[in-house]
């Protein structure tokens, strides 16, 4: 299926490692020019250059931390600089702490905040206007089955991804006629870097090890594996392509059919 996205331009959060780079080289293959966003500087660089050499598109590397609002605004002016417009923004960042309510003071909620609220308000509020005068756009949250089912010991994750939910959700009406997009994909439990420090944590919270935490995720998904970040990227793909012109305002699960509910 050609997704009709050849020579557009994205933006992709937190796009060094997991599930922003594997969106990255999604897009990548379906010919879209890219700026990649993330703290580590030499990682970024090396994560532009492969993907630039592998698929032959223009890739930007962009240091930066987006849970800081002057940060995630730099570098949203940056890719628009260097790519000359952003038609596909892909809000993204690492998660944040876990642990149950009392161990999370204000600062740490301030923070969660920061980290995936914020980051997406910024980083659209740059783009959207570019969006919405060439009329297309499209805006991806990457936020999590904890949207529809909350994930025991992750609070601070619950309480946040359903507030990005909320203004994915009602920005999507209010840019609807512009040709602008707004959607929100759920990751379920995907093999990332993300991963490792949940399953460290809690093999160090109840004394058994990493593979312990592991095989319980496993039990709990009808398709007993985990997700691979390529089988995410594939959704995110579409979403983002010329193809999913009529869907707007949704969240997507992409969990092996971890969350129980009907809807
Ligand atoms: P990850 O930790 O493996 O990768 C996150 C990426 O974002 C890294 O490249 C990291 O360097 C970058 N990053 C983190 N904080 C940043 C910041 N402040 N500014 C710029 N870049 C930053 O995580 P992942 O598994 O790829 O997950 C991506 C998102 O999806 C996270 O919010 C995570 O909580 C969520 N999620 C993941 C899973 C999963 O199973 N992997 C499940 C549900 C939700």
């Amino acid at each position: 299926m050609d997704l009709g996205i050849r020579g557009r331009c994205a933006l992709v959060g937190g796009a060094s490692s997991g599930l922003g780079l594997a969106v990255a080289e999604e897009l990548a293959a379906e010919g879209v020019d890219l700026a990649l966003v993330a703290r580590r500087r030499d990682l970024i660089h090396d994560v532009a250059s492969g993907i630039a050499a592998t698929h032959g598109v223009r890739v930007f590397p962009i240091v930066a931390d987006l849970a800081d609002p002057a940060g995630a605004r730099a570098a949203a002016e940056s890719a628009l600089r260097e790519l000359g417009s952003v038609d596909i923004l892909i809000n993204n960042t690492g998660g944040p702490a876990a642990g149950p309510f009392e161990t999370h003071d204000d600062d740490a909620w301030l923070r969660t905040f920061n980290l995936l609220l914020q980051s997406a308000l910024t980083l659209t509020r740059t783009v959207l206007p570019g969006m919405k005068a060439r009329m297309w756009g499209r805006i991806i949250n990457i936020t999590s089955i904890a949207v529809k089912q909350p994930v025991d010991g992750l609070i601070l994750s619950n309480s946040m991804r359903a507030a990005v939910t909320g203004f994915a959700r009602t920005l999507a009406n209010e840019v609807a006629a512009t040709g602008v997009t707004v959607n929100s994909v759920m990751p379920g439990y995907t093999r990332t870097d993300r991963l490792v420090t949940l399953a460290t944590g809690i093999a160090d919270r109840d004394g058994g090890d990493v593979a312990d935490a592991y095989a319980r995720w496993e039990r709990e998904i009808p398709m007993q594996r985990l997700g691979e970040p390529r089988e995410f990227a594939a959704l995110v793909a579409f979403l983002a392509s010329d193809r999913a012109s009529y869907i707007t305002g949704t969240s997507v699960p992409v969990d092996g059919g971890w969350i129980r509910s009907l809807l």
